[in-house]
């Protein structure tokens, strides 16, 4: 267990006011900024000045003060030096690693991700002929054999989209400090109750559209990182965020601000419900993995991961062997039990449900997901906080039963 402290770092940082003394900061919707005095102007772009150098703004593709302001409480949360957020999880995953590698080059990736990470690395890098070696996020010593002298980079997510393995990150941070590599890690699936970078993680990425919003109403996503690599990736000639332009929208980050505040007392609930819910299943006998139960595999690890108070997280798996069981599950739980929702994505306040292998993991090929432990009948859950937790473990066991699965 550790005793790092996300809600005591995020709200040591400096609070942001609106103006005319908001107690809401204010939205600044502007594409450009203006200046006095027009030789303030150049010496922007040479970057003498800039917004933590003088206040000054150039252009909201560059930076913006709303969301210079959800940057600066996502880096204290993590406790990294900067962040920068973007559109989506998926560009500030492909701004990082596109700024990290080169052609030629070499990343050595957890071979359990989120389906649009593994087609990206798999399927479009290659097409820019850069290469990725995906090994079992498990398996310590292959992440070790896979790197090679181009290796620039050991990517992975903490909690692995859709299996739940664990990723040892400090043993990883260890490897890659070792080897001279970045590492890159996904901490979407769990914001508060891990904090990669207090395990040695270089850069933690967020897809910003799960937990941390919370409320499935929009896309967005965020690099913590050092300050020297979020102004790389801002650079005017090189920065593949400023020149690729995946920029948040302003309006979207001051939601984003406005749900930070209670992100702990979410995440507390989600896993509460979920801790609850995947002992009750696996008392009745179903095959359950949820990462607080002492049955999963990596649960010892997971332990000495998190930061006290926040548990296990929300996201469990059931599973049910084949497409056709888990579809009945999933009909039932749905349409009859109003237990959760048909969906893909993770972290809203109702429950979501998918069948990975056809949905969240598909670009994966067959072959390929048997390897990593997705089996066709895998159901994922994101396990939401509506509704009494004793209706919820009612509705769940009878589904289980009705779908015959215990
Ligand atoms: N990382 C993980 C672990 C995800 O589950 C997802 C999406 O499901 C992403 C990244 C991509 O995020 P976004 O949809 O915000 O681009």
């Amino acid at each position: 267990m550790q005793n790092y402290n996300p809600e005591e770092a995020l709200w040591a940082t400096r609070r942001e006011f609106g103006e005319h003394g908001g107690v809401a900061p204010s939205i600044s919707r502007s594409a450009t900024f203006t200046v006095m005095d027009p030789r303030t102007m150049p010496e922007i772009f040479e970057g003498i000045r800039g917004p933590d150098k003088g206040g000054c703004f150039l252009y909201s593709r560059h930076f913006n003060p709303t969301l210079d302001v959800l940057s600066r409480y996502l880096a204290a949360m993590e406790g990294t030096e900067a962040a920068v957020c973007t559109a989506s999880g998926m560009s500030a995953i492909a701004s990082t690693l596109l700024q990290l590698c080169r052609c030629g080059e070499h990343i050595v990736s957890s071979d359990t991700v989120y389906g649009g990470t593994h087609a990206l690395l798999g399927d479009l890098f290659p097409e820019m002929d850069l290469h990725t070696t995906f090994v079992d996020p498990t398996d310590l010593a292959a992440f070790e054999a896979a790197i090679t002298p181009k290796t620039k980079v050991i990517f992975t997510e903490v909690l692995a989209n859709p299996t739940l393995k664990v990723a040892n990150i400090p043993a990883l941070a260890e490897l890659a400090r070792k080897a001279g590599v970045t590492l890159v890690v996904d901490n979407t699936f769990t914001p508060m109750m891990i904090s990669p970078a207090q395990l040695g993680a270089h850069i933690v990425i967020y897809s910003l559209t799960k937990f941390i919003n919370g409320a499935s109403d929009l896309i967005a996503g965020a690099i913590c990182a050092p300050k020297d690599f979020i102004y790389e990736l801002m650079d005017l000639h090189h920065g593949r965020v400023m020149l690729l332009g995946p920029t948040l929208d302003p309006r979207v980050a001051f939601d984003i601000i406005e749900r930070l505040p209670h992100l702990a007392i979410r995440m507390r609930e989600h896993s509460l419900r979920a801790m609850a819910i995947a002992k009750r299943l696996h008392e009745l006998g179903t095959p359950v993995t949820y990462p607080g139960l002492p049955s999963h595999p990596q649960h010892k690890l997971m332990k000495s991961l998190t930061n006290e108070g926040y548990g296990y997280g929300g996201m469990l798996t059931i599973d049910c062997k084949t497409k056709g069981k888990a579809e009945d599950l999933l009909t039932v739980l749905q349409n009859e039990e109003r237990f959760g929702l048909i969906a893909v994505s993770l972290g809203y306040f109702d429950t979501l449900m998918s069948c990975s292998g056809s949905s969240t993991s598909s670009e994966i090929p067959p072959e390929t997901q048997h390897q990593m432990g997705i089996s066709p009948g895998l159901v994922r859950l994101s396990i939401g906080y509506t509704g009494t937790l004793t209706s919820r473990l009612e509705q769940i066991e009878r589904a289980v039963r009705t779908a015959r699965l215990v």
